[in-house]
């Protein structure tokens, strides 16, 4: 008899509505093992193909049918260093479960029959993370004369700082913000990733010698010709695109009319949700709209659904989208949960003009209907506007997620470092390095926004690349 995929258990929307704690809850070991049988064991596992860091999923979905939680753990630990994040965050319906060979062939995305092989990852990761394997993991010696800079503390600067301080090099990571992880921290909320879970990695890394100097804005604090003069031997750029972009219309300098980054970092980094206890609000209405097809909308989304229901409102939050559900690049399961928790949605439709309340505050928004023509650049079908469409959307609060740029302030003050037409780093795709040498680069500064596992991919490559250098002095 064919087995089912498992299903994994999760809070019930009208409960996990009401506040920030995780969505998710994974599997128990009875769950994980069921999960586990049902893979096939290919000879020719084509799911690591689908894995930006070629973890053997063939390989640690056995060990748990083995009931060897620990080689399970160490077994994605040897291509992933944070498998309790990427489990939870991972969009695995593009990537290992897509290419797993239960998925119909051309599918856009993973089919329901596909091994759910990020729970497996999470419950290997959880049990690895709750029984403390890695502080038992050995420190290499060979390297503990050199010292590296590492540039922001998001997944490509804090596993690039794993990867070398394994090594024995000591590493000091930089970072603007006065709490550490990048998005992981600032950005993906709490209900998605819980903080315990990022700072279980990040008090390991403190544990293999890794120091985090907050509050420090490289290109400002110091350029990195002065890291190397305080004896750096190389500098690794993990700068992230925090900047966001705007639509550019009439009446978006309106009051309640958030970036993304500005309406998440109050909530997830600023604990506005706990206000007036933490002392940065948001101040929510009643008629929310978000404007966005990705993670970031998704997010914005689910955080004010809850926002209105923490503050008695009625549940009132749009998403808007200009082009329909397929095209959208939101992670599937974001999809449905915002779905499941009330989020509405108006596809095909595209903002005109804020219209304010005489007083500065925004009150309505003016839209078009598009509808979709052949594929643009990106592979997805272009929208184009309808003549004579226009509508109209109540809104006292919006947030424009429609894309994020490479941060720009350490780019600006080192000329020298070569960048392409959106102003992300350019690097030697073998090893990483910039135009300067000794400098490497990886994650979001590079590629532009990408995922978690991509921006780790990278980072790992250019520690590979320092050790390599390290290695030949
Ligand atoms: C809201 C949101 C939700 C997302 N959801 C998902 C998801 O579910 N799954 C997924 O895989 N990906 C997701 N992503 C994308 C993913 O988070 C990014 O691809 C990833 O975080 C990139 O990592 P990074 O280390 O390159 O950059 P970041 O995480 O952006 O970290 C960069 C860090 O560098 C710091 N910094 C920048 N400039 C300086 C400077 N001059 N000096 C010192 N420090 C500096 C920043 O403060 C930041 O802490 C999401 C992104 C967002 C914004
Ligand atoms: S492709 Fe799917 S079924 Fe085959 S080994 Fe990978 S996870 Fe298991």
């Amino acid at each position: 008899m064919k087995k089912e995929p498992v299903k994994v258990r999760e809070v019930p929307a009208v409960t996990r509505t009401g506040n920030f704690q995780e969505v998710v809850l994974g599997y128990s070991e009875e769950e994980a093992y069921v999960e586990a049988s049902r893979c096939l064991q290919c000879k020719n596992p084509v799911c690591i193909s689908g894995c930006p860091v070629g973890i053997d999923i063939k390989k640690f979905i056995y060990q748990i049918t083995r009931k060897d939680y620990n080689l399970a753990y160490f077994t994605i630990r040897e291509k992933n260093n944070f498998p309790s994040i990427c489990g939870r965050v991972c969009p695995a319906e593009y990537q290992c479960r897509k290419t797993c060979i239960l998925t119909k062939k051309d599918a856009p995305f993973a089919s329901e029959k596909a091994i759910n092989i990020h729970f497996l990852e999470r419950f290997a990761g959880d049990y690895g993370k709750n029984n403390n394997l890695d502080v038992k993991e050995e420190k290499g010696q060979k390297f503990s004369k050199f010292k590296v800079a590492v540039v922001g503390s998001g997944p490509a600067g804090l596993c690039c700082a794993g990867e070398l301080a394994r090594q024995g090099i000591q590493v000091d990571i930089f970072e603007s913000l006065h709490k550490t992880g990048g998005v992981l921290r600032y950005g993906i909320p709490p209900f998605r990733l819980p903080w315990d879970v990022l700072d279980f990695e990040i008090n390991y890394l403190k544990k293999l010698g890794v120091n985090f100097i907050t509050n420090f804005l490289a290109g400002k604090a110091k350029t990195i010709k002065e890291l190397f003069t305080q004896g750096y031997s190389n500098v690794f750029l993990g700068l992230g695109a925090g900047v966001p972009s705007f639509l550019g219309i009439n009446g978006e300098n309106l009051c309640n009319i958030y970036s993304v980054n500005e309406f998440l970092t109050r909530v997830n980094l600023m604990s506005a949700y706990k206000f007036p206890e933490f002392h940065t609000p948001v101040n929510i209405g009643r008629n929310v709209l978000i404007v966005g097809g990705g993670n970031t909308a998704m997010d914005s989304a689910r955080v004010a659904l809850r926002l209105q229901k923490l503050n008695g409102l009625p549940l009132n939050t749009t998403i808007i989208y200009r082009r329909t559900e397929i095209e959208m690049p939101a992670r599937r399961l974001e999809l449905e949960h915002a779905r499941e928790e009330g989020v509405k949605f108006e596809f095909l439709v595209q903002p005109k003009e804020f219209i304010g309340d005489g007083r500065g505050f925004v009150r309505k928004l003016i839209c078009l209907k598009s509808k979709l023509k052949e594929p643009d650049s990106s592979g997805r079908r272009r929208p184009v506007i309808i003549e004579g469409s226009e509508f109209q959307l109540d809104c006292d609060l919006c947030v424009i997620a429609v894309g994020l740029k490479a941060n720009q302030i350490l780019i600006n003050a080192t000329p020298e470092l070569k960048t392409d037409k959106y102003s992300d780093v350019i690097v030697d795709a073998e090893t990483m390095e910039s135009s300067i040498k000794g400098v490497f680069a990886g994650g979001d500064i590079v590629g532009g926004e990408g995922t978690v596992i991509e921006a780790m991919g990278m980072a790992k490559k250019a520690a590979q690349s320092i050790i390599g250098e390290l290695s030949k002095k």
